[in-house]
């Protein structure tokens, strides 16, 4: 009795998770029940091996039930999302957090296979159809989105929000995708242990002889310098498989051969261009294998002269003169290498907005059908602080901070509004508000993000250093920052401001843009509609990379604000990627910073458990004679207050409208061993 209700029990005893949640988490884990409720948010810890707990059977277990009458699942949460959108029309969110490596996209994608399986109960073909794309796209997006890491050999380098559009019957009819700063710089070197996007090998290890052929590869990894460290590495992908699968996906979501073909020439392109080698004849550089430049024109329908001029000149606008200037070697190398992560980053932004061409609403009319309702699903990084951090890692530790801020302001609210609700008096509680942390990064004309702007706008040669300077003389005496030598301090993460300068700005030359425009292949062509602007018109200045993210922030917040939040926290157990460790110190410290701690107290503050009269009726009447087997009270909230009294314990609760309040699990347990005498 004790063990199967142990799942009631976690989900109440805030007492003891506040004290020792690790402990709880690792006592669950220890018996291969990962899932975990607080609250009504679903903690995860990473098994590190296959479970058979997403399996038909367990989906029908779930399908309709309320939160708390099945163990906690991720499909418990996924299928409440569901609910209160089928239910109540309203447009819900689910946001998964946690480290690289936690489970995050895994429970995305389980979440997305419980939903498919328990809609279109009347096997519709075009939902059919819709939930298969919805399904499928998520490959295409980890073939090129997805690389190996020293934590995890799928690691997600993109976040991810996917909307699910319903009809009014609750079944499926489309999606959108929003795709979050892709990791790009993976493309050109990567850190030993790791690999590049998977595409790259996915394409060498998978494509067949003639297509290799045709894009003058040969099968060896190593002959490629931007994939060569990672050449020798063992992946759990199986990455000639994996091709295969992909091609399939990207035909039955609707890509054209054509556009299939576009994609792996410019998989190509790169690995080419990573091979090119500049030589300085006097001041003059060179290219020492032109074979390669001809092979690239060759990729991207051009002409060979063109690839070569620009890769060694940059046109530029003097006054009324246009005049190509000559690269040194160095800045021929970096726009090589800025080039290279370009057309890998516009590539991919270009799949997620072919994706969402195909699977995006059509004709849908609200007022034949009615309100078109929403889930969405937020796969984004988790908070990463290494041993050296930089300017990707600023990005993504903001958006955590973001999300936690937007987590602590909900879950409060919601608690709040449930009292409101049933009418039961709210004290208001102390909690870490990171509002001025996010204003740190954010806030116009002070924020690190607009002091790094300031500094990328001024001509002449900005260095990081300048940078750092310029945050020391404004943000000096700010309470949560602070500076070393090259580096800056936000609250705890430690940044090196190495860099910042480069990536903030992402110049790529404009002679680029243009050669790419100029394409004979229209797929190309289309991926660069900027190519189309000569120099002289070309004068405003592109947004920064900072700025465009923050923007896509402020956006994605907003958007989760206007939607029911539900939430998946998830942890790494160990950093062995293995099935049987239990690190304390690593689980208690995700613990702290995922704000479980803050999602307690909110839930102390007040109460810890709450039912419906009707519900704990219905489990605790056996324990007055008031209420055995059944009884004659007005109402179920007055046998309810006849049981308690009854009990004891009207001093630790309070009644709402329809549910009842229990301050302290104590009195559950209580309630909980009372009930089992009587059976
Ligand atoms: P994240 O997206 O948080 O970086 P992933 O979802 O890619 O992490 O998970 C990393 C790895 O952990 C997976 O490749 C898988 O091996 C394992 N894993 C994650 N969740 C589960 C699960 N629910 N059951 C079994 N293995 C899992
Ligand atoms: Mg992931």
């Amino acid at each position: 009795m004790v063990e199967m209700e142990f799942h009631r029990v976690a989900q109440a005893d805030l007492k003891l998770l506040l004290r020792l949640p690790f402990l709880l988490l690792l006592y669950r884990f220890e018996k291969g029940r990962i899932y975990t409720f607080i609250g009504e948010v679903v903690v995860s810890v990473n098994p590190y091996k296959l479970l058979n707990i997403y399996g038909r059977d367990t989906i029908e277990q779930y399908k309709g039930r309320e939160l708390y009458e099945r163990p906690p699942h991720l499909f418990a949460i996924a299928d409440a999302a569901y609910k209160a959108m089928k239910r109540r029309s309203k447009d819900t969110c689910i946001v998964i957090s946690g480290e690289s490596g936690a489970g995050k996209t895994e429970a995305s994608k389980y979440i997305m296979q419980y939903i498919a399986a328990i809609t279109n109960p009347s096997q519709r073909a075009e939902v059919e159809r819709v939930k298969n794309m919805l399904l499928k796209s998520n490959c295409v997006l980890e073939a090129f989105g997805n690389a190996k890491t020293n934590r995890n050999d799928n690691s997600s380098r993109f976040g991810k929000y996917m909307d699910i559009n319903f009809d009014f019957k609750g079944d499926p009819i489309g999606g959108h995708i929003n795709n979050y700063l892709l990791e790009k710089s993976r493309v050109i070197v990567q850190q030993p242990g790791e690999r590049s996007f998977h595409s790259f090998y996915q394409l060498l290890q998978g494509g067949s002889e003639q297509l290799l052929r045709s894009l003058h590869l040969q099968k060896s990894l190593s002959s490629y310098n931007y994939i060569h460290v990672g050449a020798q590495l063992k992946c759990s992908i199986n990455d000639a498989a994996e091709f295969k699968v992909v091609a399939d996906a990207m035909k039955v979501i609707g890509f054209k051969p054509e556009e299939i073909q576009t994609a792996y020439k410019i998989l190509a392109t790169i690995l080419h261009l990573g091979n090119l080698k500049f030589v300085v004849d006097g001041d003059t550089p060179l290219i020492e294998n032109g074979k390669v430049v001809s092979i690239i024109a060759e990729l991207l329908s051009t002409k060979t002269d063109m690839v070569e001029k620009a890769l060694l000149y940059r046109t530029v606008a003097t006054g009324r003169d246009i005049i190509d200037k000559q690269h040194t070697e160095q800045e021929a190398s970096y726009g090589r290498d800025a080039f290279a992560k370009a057309i890998y980053e516009r590539l991919f932004c270009w799949i997620v907005t072919r994706i969402n061409d195909i699977i995006e609403v059509k004709n849908y009319d609200t007022t034949v059908h009615g309100k078109n309702t929403v889930i969405g699903v937020l796969d984004i990084y988790g908070f990463e602080i290494f041993d050296n951090n930089s300017f990707e890692q600023f990005c993504i530790n903001y958006c955590n901070e973001k999300l936690q801020q937007l987590f602590i302001q909900l879950v409060l609210k919601q608690e709040q509004e449930e009292y409101q609700r049933e009418g039961i008096p709210w004290k208001h509680i102390d909690y870490f508000n990171n509002q001025i942390i996010v204003d740190l990064v954010e806030q116009q004309h002070k924020g690190i993000i607009a002091i790094l702007d300031d500094a990328c706008m001024n001509v002449g040669k900005v260095t990081d250093e300048m940078f750092l300077e310029a945050l020391n003389s404004k943000l000096g005496k700010h309470g949560h920052f602070s500076s070393r030598k090259k580096s800056l301090n936000v609250a705890l993460a430690c940044y090196s401001v190495i860099g910042f300068i480069d990536k903030n700005k992402d110049t790529l030359f404009q002679d680029f843009k243009r050669l790419m425009y100029n394409s004979s292949n229209p797929v190309l062509k289309n991926m660069w509609p900027e190519g189309k602007l000569s120099i002289t018109e070309v004068t405003k200045r592109p947004l920064t990379a900072a700025t465009l993210f923050k923007n896509s922030m402020i956006a994605l917040v907003d958007n989760l604000a206007s939607k029911e939040p539900y939430y998946v926290r998830c942890i790494k157990p160990n950093d062995k990627k293995s099935p049987q460790i239990f690190d304390d110190e690593r689980c208690r410290h995700q613990v702290e910073y995922l704000g479980l701690l803050e999602n307690v107290r909110v839930r102390r503050a007040g109460f810890a458990f709450r039912q419906t009269y009707e519900k704990f009726l219905h489990r605790y009447k056996m324990i007055s004679e008031f209420t055995w087997p059944n009884h004659d009270l007005p109402s179920d909230k007055e046998a309810v207050k006849k049981l308690i009294e009854r009990c004891g314990f009207q001093d630790d609760v309070a009644y709402g409208k329809t549910k009842i309040f229990i301050r302290t699990p104590r009195t559950l347990f209580t309630l909980e061993e009372l009930r089992a005498q009587m059976l």
